[in-house]
């Protein structure tokens, strides 16, 4: 017989969770205004709401924890933080910030001006605020075939260089750097591949023009290059990350993702510009050059947790989960973003909830429903979140209506996979009785989904 797969970790201490009644549900979602983000963590039963600091720790890293430096300036800490980012990247200047997005604050108000277009793959939300915030443009150039969630493709989260040749050529002048944000979250957690990420540094040279990488998943990203990119597979997944990071200039990381800790965040490029011109806003937003917003502790975690996390096994472990829960969406004929990406599956919901129109948000009608089924928490990846118009201030029915369905690292079992796919079944089951969606009552400008109020509609 076959020896099966089984994780690559065992463990050594656990956390209780409790389940609760589709009666207690309902008033809670009533009460969190029909927004999942305004529930209370212990009104959820299994939490797929995001991978983003929610993940497990290893033994390593909480041992790292007592061996933090909390020196002000020059701590130990921060030395083996930049240390392992320069060995895993090739850059050798490294701020920490709190999370990813400061990371963006940071470097991007020493790039971004009014006026500027930035063109990447798919910009995360957070990003693009950013970018907009700043009264500039965020261009997505995405490759068309990551619109299909139906089609099989290895690498949906490419970049389309037409489309950024396009950008380049025309307005050249008004772009301060490329971003590819690795793996291409917003398109359903799709690889980028090698192959692109070349291509992207290749027309980035001939404009002259800098590339950063969003690389908060980068690790994943390293590891479907290994699986589905001829040329890789005996290739280390160190060795692909040396390689991908060897085509961009620099990085922005939230490290609550492949990072493997609960907080934290940094910048890295190669170019001392670029880190003297970040330099000016770190120290008033985040905090001195050598901790930027982290703890020395949290540094010697992260620390670890990079170095974990680009290894084989524990890639292996994380994606064949995801593929698993994707395998019994299949047997039940569920409809989600193919192939299943590396942190969570994207469920298509304008391909589940047909009779509820855009207007009315069937992606949040469909993360508020599996609430209710079981207690799981997803997230809305979808026109609520795509925020309105700078301009036309009109909501963007453009892109894709998802429910995510997010992962944890290392923090549940395949058993729970089981429960958030038959609790999806039943849910899809009755989806032709399910025809009124949700309405907004009160919305924020920007990055809107987090405390959007809504109604359901009858
Ligand atoms: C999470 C994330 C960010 C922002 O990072 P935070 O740590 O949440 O601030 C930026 N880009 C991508 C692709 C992300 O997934």
């Amino acid at each position: 017989m076959e020896i099966p797969f089984a994780e690559a970790w065992k463990i050594k201490m656990i956390e209780p969770i409790r389940k609760s009644s589709r009666e207690e549900r309902e008033k809670w979602l009533k009460d969190a205004n029909y927004n999942v983000f305004q529930l209370k963590a212990d009104q959820v039963y299994i939490d797929c709401l995001t991978d983003s600091g929610t993940g497990a720790m290893s033994d390593r890293q909480w041992a790292a924890l007592m061996m933090g430096d909390e020196s002000y300036a020059g701590a130990r800490s921060f030395y083996e933080l930049k240390d392992t980012i320069t060995e895993i990247t090739g850059f050798e200047f490294v701020i920490p910030t709190h999370q990813g997005r400061a990371a963006e604050n940071v470097l991007f108000s020493y790039l971004v001006k009014a006026g500027d277009i930035v063109p990447g793959n798919s910009h995360f939300d957070t990003t693009k605020g950013h970018i907009e915030s700043r009264k500039a443009f965020a261009v997505d150039c995405t490759v068309d075939i990551a619109k299909d969630t139906q089609l099989e493709a290895p690498f949906k989260g490419n970049v389309d260089i037409k489309k950024l040749e396009k950008v380049l050529s025309e307005n050249a002048d008004k772009i301060p750097f490329i971003i590819v944000t690795i793996t291409n979250n917003t398109a359903g957690g799709q690889p980028v591949s090698m192959e692109n990420l070349r291509e992207v540094k290749k027309i980035a040279d001939k404009y002259g023009k800098r590339v950063i990488f969003d690389s908060a998943r980068f690790a994943e990203n390293a590891y479907f290059i290994k699986m589905r990119e001829e040329g890789y597979k005996d290739k280390t997944i160190k060795e692909i990350c040396r390689e991908m990071f060897s085509y961009a200039d620099g990085m922005t990381m939230s490290a609550k993702k492949d990072g493997l800790v609960n907080m934290g965040g940094f910048i890295a490029t190669r170019w001392e510009d670029w880190y003297e011109g970040a330099k000016a806003f770190v120290i008033p937003f985040e905090g001195y050059l050598t901790y930027g917003g982290m703890n020395g502790r949290d540094m010697a975690a992260l620390a670890v947790g990079l170095k974990e996390n680009t290894e084989f096994d524990m890639l292996e472990t994380r994606i064949h989960q995801l593929e698993f829960l994707a395998s019994l969406l299949d047997e039940y004929g569920i409809p989600y973003q193919r192939p299943v990406g590396g942190h969570a599956v994207f469920i298509d919901a304008s391909k589940v909830l047909t009779k509820i129109p855009k207007e009315e948000f069937p992606a949040q009608t469909l993360t508020v429903e599996l609430y209710k089924e079981a207690g799981i928490r997803g997230c809305e990846i979808g026109y609520i979140l795509a925020d309105r118009d700078p301009v036309t201030r009109e909501n963007r029915f453009g892109g894709l209506d998802f429910v995510r369905l997010a992962i944890p690292r290392r923090t549940y079992t395949d058993n729970h996979m089981k429960v958030i796919a038959a609790a999806l079944k039943n849910v899809y089951d009755r989806r032709n009785e399910i025809t009124r969606g949700v309405e907004i009552v009160w919305e924020a400008e920007l990055m809107r989904h987090f405390t959007v109020k809504l109604r359901p509609l009858s």
